[in-house]
Order: C-alpha cells, then sequence, then structure tokens
C-alpha cells in the first residue's frame, strides 16, 4: 500500500512525502503519514491545513496516527498533513499568491492559477486514496476561533451524503451541521462527497492563532469516534447530547473599526438582539455595540478577543438552529 512516497507493509506506520503542485524552486510537497492495520478493513483519509495556520489539525492527526494499536487495527489510514503548503509558510488560510481560498475553489483545475491547480490535485488524491471517508481538519487559523463543529453536504442527499450525516453523528461533536449555502458549492467537503460518493465531513475546533489541550483532546474523540464508526478500532463511537443543528451561517460585520472584545464564546446559544460582544477605540471608548440578528443560533466562530478590526470586517459567525 502507497501514499506518495509512503509505503505500508501490513501493521506498519510510515512517513513520506506527496507532490501536490508545481513549484520553479522545488515540487510543491506534503508531509503524508500511512498506517496499516495488520488486518484489511475500511480506508480512512484525513486532510489537514486545507487553510494555513490552522495548526489543530496536523498535531491532532500525527497524536492520533501514532498512537493507535496497528495489531488490532483493521484497514488503512492516510494522512495528507500540509494541504496547503504555500499558506502554511505565511501564517495565511489563503495562498498568498494568487490570493484564493483553496476551499472555495473546488473542484479546481489543472491550467488554473496555482490554487486551482493545488485544488485539482487535492481532488484527485481524495478519489484515489479517500477509500470510505475523508475528513478535512480546521480550525480557526490565526484570526478565528471555532467551536468544535463537524459539517457535511446537505443539500443533495444521495448515499454519500446518508453516510456523512451517519458519521457526523458519532465524531463526539453536539453541533452537527448539514450545510446546503452557496460557499459550500466550492469546498473539498463538497466535491469529494458528490464527485467521488465518499462520505466526507469537516471537522473543526480551536483557533485565533493558538492550540489548547481542549481542541486536541475535541479532535483525539472526534478521530478516535470515525476510526470506530467504521469498524477500524475497537469501542463505540461517541453520542453526542443535546445536539444544535445548523441552517444558514450569518457572518456579523462591524460598521466601523476597533478592539473586539467577545461577550461571548464559540458554542454559545444566542438569541435574536442579544450582546455578542464591543468594539471599542483607541481612546477606550465603545464605538459599537455587535448584537445577535438571527431570531435562534448558536456561535460557530469568533475573531479572537482584542483583534483589532477594521471597518466591514467580520466579528461573528452565528448559525441558525435547525430543528431537525
Ligand atoms: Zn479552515
Amino acid at each position: 500500500m502507497k501514499f506518495g512516497t509512503a509505503e505500508a507493509a501490513p501493521g506498519e506506520l510510515v512517513k513520506g512525502v506527496i507532490e501536490l503542485g508545481q513549484d520553479p524552486i522545488l515540487p510543491l510537497l506534503s508531509p503524508v503519514l500511512l498506517a496499516r492495520g495488520a488486518q484489511p478493513g475500511p480506508r480512512l483519509y484525513i486532510q489537514c491545513l486545507i487553510h494555513g495556520g490552522e495548526n489543530v489539525g496536523p498535531l491532532a492527526a500525527a497524536r492520533f496516527i501514532r498512537g493507535l494499536d496497528l495489531k488490532q487495527m483493521k484497514g488503512s489510514i492516510a494522512a495528507l498533513m500540509c494541504a496547503n503548503p504555500l499558506g502554511q509558510r505565511q501564517h495565511s488560510r489563503l495562498i498568498p499568491q494568487d490570493g484564493t481560498n483553496l476551499n472555495r475553489i473546488f473542484p479546481g483545475s489543472p491550467k488554473g492559477s496555482v490554487g486551482e491547480q493545488i485544488a485539482h490535485r487535492l481532488l484527485e488524491l481524495a478519489g484515489e486514496h479517500g477509500g470510505d471517508a475523508v475528513l478535512d481538519l480546521h480550525s480557526g487559523g490565526e484570526l478565528t476561533i471555532t467551536a468544535f463543529y463537524v459539517i457535511y453536504d446537505a443539500k443533495v442527499m444521495g448515499p454519500a451524503q446518508t453516510a456523512a450525516r451517519d458519521l457526523a453523528a458519532k465524531v463526539g461533536s453536539r453541533y452537527q451541521w448539514g450545510a446546503s449555502e452557496d460557499w459550500m458549492e466550492g469546498t473539498y467537503l463538497t466535491n469529494v462527497t458528490r464527485r467521488h460518493a465518499i462520505p466526507s465531513l469537516i471537522i473543526e475546533s480551536g483557533g485565533g492563532a493558538r492550540v489548547f489541550d481542549q481542541d486536541l483532546a475535541n479532535f483525539s474523540i472526534a478521530l478516535h469516534g470515525a476510526a470506530r464508526a467504521l469498524g477500524m478500532i475497537a469501542g463505540d463511537p461517541p453520542t453526542a447530547t443535546d445536539i444544535r443543528r445548523g441552517g444558514n451561517a450569518v457572518h456579523v460585520k462591524c460598521t466601523r473599526g476597533g478592539y473586539w472584545k467577545p461577550a461571548i464564546a464559540p458554542g454559545d446559544d444566542m438569541t435574536g438582539g442579544q450582546l455578542m460582544g464591543e468594539i471599542v477605540d483607541m481612546y477606550g471608548d465603545t464605538v459599537e455595540t455587535i448584537l445577535c440578528p438571527a431570531k435562534e443560533a448558536w456561535v460557530g466562530s469568533i475573531r479572537r478577543a482584542y483583534m483589532p478590526l477594521y471597518a466591514g470586517d467580520q466579528v461573528v459567525e452565528v448559525v441558525e438552529r435547525k430543528h431537525a
């Protein structure tokens, strides 16, 4: 079994690299890990850092894979540790060279900008190695802090979408968001689910230019949960209670800039008109209060506390609550 330069025999964990795209200096490479259980079984694919700076993902994925008992494991896990090496080098969630948000331009193009070429390649890799499930790990990166939530494609319902929704219920997150909004069309998740018919999830936790133990613990629960749900490792997947489902996301912006002083945390329940935080100027005056615009919602993500914001910047993402 091979993934890039990593070639694993049964019971082996192997490191390697894989080529993601052309570059005039050297090919763009990502580190990869390939873990092969002693027994045959399902194939799980994990992708990290499609947004540069979202460092919870690769840290958690490496811990998870290195902690597996491969003698007992059924099947294999292939992990692409850095899907956006250009952004990662710049602490940027985008591709600095062409300004694209890699997770909005799928399916990409082999003849497009560097971002579009990488998107095309990532989708191709998911088709070749995705196997039974694809997990795309995110966090809030440098600027944003997200709740521990999971997203699946809910616009078109087919067998892969149904399997993704079922898997989303087994990764230990109470925020289970079946998204059908327009921005989803260009995501990796949606394109993997629809074009390769492989159930795929985005899993998020943390961010804000730091990695907390709680976020690593959330991802540990999620990754073990997915492997258990697929029957690769022993044990039952976690069951989340007090579930919050998601509908549309509302991106709340400030009209003028200042320092952002949040009154809420990611994952909090919100009702219409509730105070979410204040914008304070350099004189120390509160120049704007940020209120929840949705009737009933939960906080998907916030900008990190005291981050300087500018006119029109996003402050909070609230996800409208859906009762399914
Ligand atoms: Zn992200």
